[in-house]
């Protein structure tokens, strides 16, 4: 497998999808067992055969045109996203009902909450506070989802490429845990029927739920019947492990890998909906080598209306602050011509493992508004992100301090020491061997002597800020600890101004005098070394700072 490398930069594009169901069930249909018609035999210039073949043939061009008609829907799709990253979702949605001659017919009460900016126009005010108290609970439109069907058809989402691959029969058995804390019923029955419609009964051993301690009525009793309502036409399929305190989703996923008696383990988010052969790439690949962690391309289930946003194929990277994102693919991949191919990704290289995402293994993700569990996310991924930083980051350890603008430690990460322990027994390679050969994404910033925030110490209440975005004018400002506010300063003279992004592809901005008498300024820091602006700054704890 070569080494991740340097992406180029393409801008992912999300394709808009809605109705398109049938359609691209009749390009899936021409995207199988076609090219066995054109094998040119001598046995078959019998006229019977001759017709058989132009009846094929007929088939072939009606197929064909439906993939052109679906192609062109495809494109529509590509232009409808385009226009929404022109403007925003509220923008559009408010142009497409004033073309369909769409009214508001009842007063909106909630016109602020994002579940009906596009959706629910048509509401009656009592049912519109309902719908909006069930979203504000689950941070998606669960009103809807106990409306569609729990097998509702989806639209392929695959690349033609993945759709005529063929896999082995024989493959490995495969467990698949789905974990929750507090979801819809509607929801979780809906991911279940999607996986027991989308995978080869003879692979898949069971269906695990682990309940991380939830307090919703509607996942005691009423989910026990459904499970035996299950059971009962797929004998044992399905298990639920009930946490007796919340654990969190880590330890969730544990339970549910530890409960688990298949050969491979897929583990799952509840609010999911398996895509057309999702499992059998993933199967064939860990047959393969089974030092593999595969990941499906997750696509965008809407939290309004439902609709399924088809996703790029990204690789899963990751930032100094170890947030994760989406990220473009390399030059290499590209160059393969292969829509299919694998895509590396991620940490687990240190160890010998790899990461892999595989383009042909597709599920539908609903990405809540909010997350109901938690409305601050960063305290509990400050902590665990310290934790994988003091076990995997060696010598770079700084530049993740840096990202949070934190001091080392900063912050109780608890204890660690079986991590290292097992990091030591595995063998596992260095960090610095993960940056220089399998991840130069980051770019580690050795010179920064200090950072934090700048304040003037005649007035401590306000620091410097990089001031508004798009603009390039720093401002003094009432201190916050928030990016716009870190500075970091490197032993040749530079000021980094608002965050720390160190990674090749984004630009950090460096405070600069114009020269002119002017107020200093904020350029891209590579502009600014080009241009040979001023961007050297003396400066010591408790004086001025002096270009
Ligand atoms: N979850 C859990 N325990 C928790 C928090 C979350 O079991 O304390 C479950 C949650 O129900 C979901 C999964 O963990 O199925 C992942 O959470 P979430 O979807 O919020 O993460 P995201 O997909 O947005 O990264
Ligand atoms: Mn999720």
């Amino acid at each position: 497998m070569a080494p991740w490398k340097r992406p180029h930069r393409v801008a992912p594009l999300t394709y808009k999808t809605c109705d398109q169901d049938y359609l691209m069930y009749l390009f899936q249909d021409q995207g199988k067992g076609r090219l066995d018609s054109l094998e040119v035999n001598p046995r078959s210039l019998n006229p019977d055969i001759i017709i058989q073949r132009l009846d094929h043939l007929d088939g072939n061009i009606y197929n064909l045109s439906k993939s052109v008609e679906a192609l062109h829907e495809n494109i529509k799709q590509i232009e409808y996203d385009l226009k929404l990253q022109d403007n925003s979702k509220t923008e559009v949605c408010q142009a497409d009902n004033a073309k369909e001659g769409k009214k508001i017919l009842h007063p909106l009460l909630y016109p602020d909450s994002f579940l009906f900016k596009c959706w629910g126009t048509d509401l009656k005010e009592e049912e519109q506070t309902v719908v909006q108290n069930l979203f504000i609970k689950y941070g998606h439109n669960v009103y809807l989802s106990e409306w569609l069907p729990l097998d509702r058809p989806i639209r392929d989402t695959r690349s033609l490429s993945c759709i005529t691959k063929t896999y082995p029969k024989d493959l490995l058995t495969l467990s698949v845990v789905l974990i929750f804390l507090n979801e819809a019923l509607s929801i979780i029955l809906c991911a279940i029927t999607s996986i027991i419609k989308r995978t080869p009964s003879h692979l898949l051993k069971e269906n695990i739920l682990v309940d991380d301690y939830s307090s919703n009525d509607d996942l005691k009793e009423p989910l026990e019947t459904h499970i035996k309502n299950y059971n009962a036409k797929h004998p044992g399929l399905l298990k639920i492990i009930r946490h007796q305190k919340r654990q969190g989703l880590t330890q969730a996923r544990i339970s549910g890998w530890e409960a688990s008696a298949a050969d491979i383990v897929a583990i799952l988010d509840a609010h999911i909906e398996v895509n057309m052969e999702w499992a059998e790439p993933i199967l064939s690949r860990i047959k393969e080598d089974r030092t593999v962690i595969v990941s499906p391309v997750f696509d965008n289930v809407c939290f309004d209306n439902f609709e399924l946003i088809r996703y790029s194929v990204a690789a899963d990277g990751f930032d100094w602050a170890l947030w994760c994102f989406y990220e473009a693919l390399p030059d290499e991949w590209y160059a393969l011509n292969d829509e299919a191919a694998t895509v590396c990704a991620g940490n687990a290289w240190q160890c010998g493992g790899k990461i892999e995402v595989l383009p042909c293994s597709r599920i539908a993700h609903l990405e809540r508004a909010h997350k109901p569990y938690l409305p601050d996310l960063s305290i509990a991924v400050k902590r665990n992100a310290s934790r994988a930083t003091e076990v995997w980051m060696d010598d770079y350890e700084y530049m993740f301090y840096f990202a949070w603008n934190l001091r080392h430690p900063g912050i109780d990460f608890g204890d660690v020491s079986s991590r290292k322990e097992l990091r030591k027994k595995l063998g596992c390679k260095g960090f610095d061997w993960y940056i220089k050969n399998v991840y130069p994404n980051l770019i580690p910033l050795p010179n920064v002597v200090g950072y934090g925030t700048m304040k003037n110490t005649l007035k401590e209440d306000i620091s410097l800020d990089q001031g508004p975005v798009p603009g390039n004018t720093p401002i003094m400002h009432p201190c916050h600890a928030y990016t716009p506010w870190h500075i970091f300063y490197h032993s040749a003279g530079e000021m980094y101004v608002g965050g720390l992004h160190a990674q090749w592809d984004t630009v950090d901005r460096c405070l600069t005098d114009p020269g002119n008498g002017d107020l200093p300024v904020l350029e891209q820091c590579d502009t600014a070394v080009n241009k040979s602006l001023n961007l050297h700054w003396d400066f010591k704890q408790g004086s001025a700072i002096i270009n």
